[in-house]
């Protein structure tokens, strides 16, 4: 199922249409190693390591594979920015990544792929510990209404409680390394000649500089001292707000943050089946009859908190004629302890039907009408 040329995912991974999670996973990881751009320096290896990375992304999550399944990458192009194709995966990528010796470095490579950092809760590096942390939620128009509590996870980094924080297996020996003699350097000669011996001094290779050698690491952490734990944090989201909006997260008393960074979550607002937002106000389209905009009379217009609202439209409106129901829009953020709120309001848009749906009799009274009026 190929699309504008961009290749088909299972031929980028190598695995048939009814692959297991575990194939996919096992063939990303084997391409991983033969692309990724720290190994492999020959001019396509980033692009074929993004591809690579997308295919895996797409593939070892439920929805977006079906929808791919069924669609190709048509399904997933109207619906998912590149960023959140990644979305899902990245932990799972950043750790088969880790697990292939390659650091934590996903964030970085997804940077180079982009030219944007991905506003993603994963950041596993010391060195990124200051940059806040941002989670997204998704909340209807009709919470902007009252506010939302919610339940957001935040992936935090904690001390790993089997080693506690050593990084060592509590079993397990520390020797001092045996080539530096603990030193953590070793010197190496590197010429040797009339003028004299040249030295220079490296990092020991066998203990990496450390000086020391575990003889086991800790299995929980891998020798890592830290564990990733999901917090779950409330979070209330408060009348009024707009698309985009940053709250931050009191992490106070919850798993230690890396370094203390902040985290914040970002409030998204799903679009509304019937109404659209502007500012405090809300706009709703009412499709009216060309006879009840002649004659006047009352229409039926839904609210945004689920009632009704019986309006009266004068005789000869006009189409586009906007009506307004006060009181009935959003919370004004700054007020809304006042309950002071925008208005609905209501565009009228001519309703045409087409003559497949109306009756004989109906028919021919319009007829009746547009001989009249061409008299
Ligand atoms: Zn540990
Ligand atoms: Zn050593």
């Amino acid at each position: 199922m190929s699309n504008g040329g961009k290749p088909d995912y299972y031929e980028v991974l190598g695995v048939s249409r009814n692959a297991s999670k575990e194939e996919i996973k096992q063939a990303y990881r084997r391409l991983a190693l033969k692309y990724h751009p720290d190994r492999n320096k020959s001019p396509d290896a980033e692009e074929k390591f993004k591809l690579i990375s997308e295919a895996y992304a797409v593939l070892s999550d439920d929805e977006k594979r079906k929808l791919y399944d069924a669609y190709g990458h048509a399904g997933l192009e109207g619906r998912y920015t590149s960023e959140e194709i990644f979305k899902g995966a990245k932990i799972d990528i950043d750790e088969i990544l880790r697990d292939l010796g390659f650091g934590l470095d996903f964030d970085s490579i997804f940077e180079r792929f982009f030219g944007f950092k991905m506003g993603s809760p994963f950041f596993w590096q010391e060195s990124r510990g200051r940059e806040p942390v941002v989670v997204d939620v998704n909340i209807g128009l009709e919470d902007v209404l009252y506010g939302k509590r919610v339940e957001v996870e935040v992936p935090t980094i904690v001390q790993c409680g089997i080693c506690k924080g050593t990084g060592v297996a509590p079993d397990s020996k520390v020797r001092t390394c045996s080539v530096c003699k603990g030193t953590g350097q070793v010197r190496r000669v590197i010429e040797q000649s009339r003028f004299g011996t040249f030295v220079s001094i490296e990092p020991c290779r066998e203990c990496n500089g450390k000086g020391k050698i575990v003889e086991r690491p800790c299995t929980t952490c891998n020798g890592a001292g830290r564990v990733r734990r999901v917090e779950r944090v409330d979070v209330r989201i408060p009348p009024g707000v707009d698309d985009g909006t940053m709250l931050r997260l009191d992490m106070h008393g919850k798993g230690r943050y890396n370094d203390a960074s902040e985290v914040y979550v970002r409030v998204r607002i799903r679009p509304h089946p019937l109404f659209k937002r502007s500012n405090s106000d809300i706009v709703y389209d009412a499709k009216v009859s060309f006879t009840r905009l002649v004659l006047g009379g009352d229409i039926r217009v839904p609210l945004l908190d689920g009632g009704y609202y019986t309006l009266r439209i004068p005789p000869g409106t006009q189409p586009d004629t906007i009506l307004t129901i006060k009181g009935k829009g959003l919370p004004k953020l700054d007020h809304y302890y006042g309950h002071d709120r925008g208005d609905q309001l209501v565009r009228i848009v001519v309703k045409v039907p087409s003559p497949s749906t109306l009756s004989e009799r109906q028919l021919h009274l319009i007829e009746e009408l547009d001989r009249e009026f061409r008299e």
